[in-house]
């Protein structure tokens, strides 16, 4: 009686090192399955399509768009971004935990069309954390760097609209923690109806007397 695999939504600011959370999770842990999105910006220096995400031109993304084939999409500083269904789909239905790692007007599109999902927020411990990891990462020009803190000065009006808050501050505890945020949540009752009425099938005997 193996239970669907449960959705999670991570998100944070950029520079929060929700990528570097992912990757450990991923190889400290056997259940998850990582969702790759689909994205119009450029490879940055060392990401590969089909690794970080699938890199497409506009029209192919519309593409997408049009024949249904996202679960969300949303434009974050000047480009498209999603989540392909099917991949989802198929782990859930596998029982594996599926992991998106999008930013948070897809969060709240996937929360409104499945609100079953499970939403965390990433964040350094502090805003000038945030600014050092951005710049120190050394991936991004300095106009893209301040278009993406203003950006996550907006985005704190979503953080209260998470169920989890993760503060990133040493790599190993975040982690850890995340783990321990998904495990709970297996034990939820609302996700154990069918082990529920099982139970209580199978404890009917009792009510005859045996
Ligand atoms: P980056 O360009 O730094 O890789 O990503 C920019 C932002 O887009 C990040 O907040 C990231 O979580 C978000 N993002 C990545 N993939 C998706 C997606 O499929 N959908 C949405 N809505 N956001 C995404």
């Amino acid at each position: 009686m193996k239970n669907k695999g449960i959705l999670i939504i991570v998100s944070g600011f950029s520079g929060a090192g929700k990528g570097t959370v992912m990757k450990k999770l991923m190889s400290d842990y056997d259940n998850y399955a990582l969702s790759i999105s689909a994205t119009t910006r450029g490879p940055r220096t060392g990401e590969q399509d089909g690794r970080e995400y699938f890199f497409k031109t506009v029209e192919d993304f519309e593409a997408m768009i049009a024949n249904d084939q996202l679960i969300e999409y949303a434009q974050y500083v000047g480009n498209y971004y999603g989540t392909p269904k099917a991949y989802v789909e198929q782990m859930l239905n596998d029982g594996k935990d599926v992991i998106l790692e999008i930013e948070m007007q897809g969060a709240m599109k996937v929360k409104e069309k499945m609100p079953e999902t499970l939403l965390v927020f990433v964040t350094p411990p502090t805003a000038a954390e945030l600014k050092n990891r951005l710049v120190g990462r050394g991936t991004e020009d300095m106009a893209t760097i301040a278009a993406r803190l203003k950006r996550a000065s907006e985005e704190t009006v979503y953080m209260d609209k998470y169920d989890y808050l993760l503060i990133n501050d040493d790599l190993d505890e975040c982690v850890k923690e995340l783990h321990g945020i998904i495990q709970a949540e297996h034990s939820k009752v609302s996700r154990n109806i069918n082990k529920i009425n099982f139970f209580r099938e199978d404890a009917k005997i009792f009510s005859e007397g045996e």
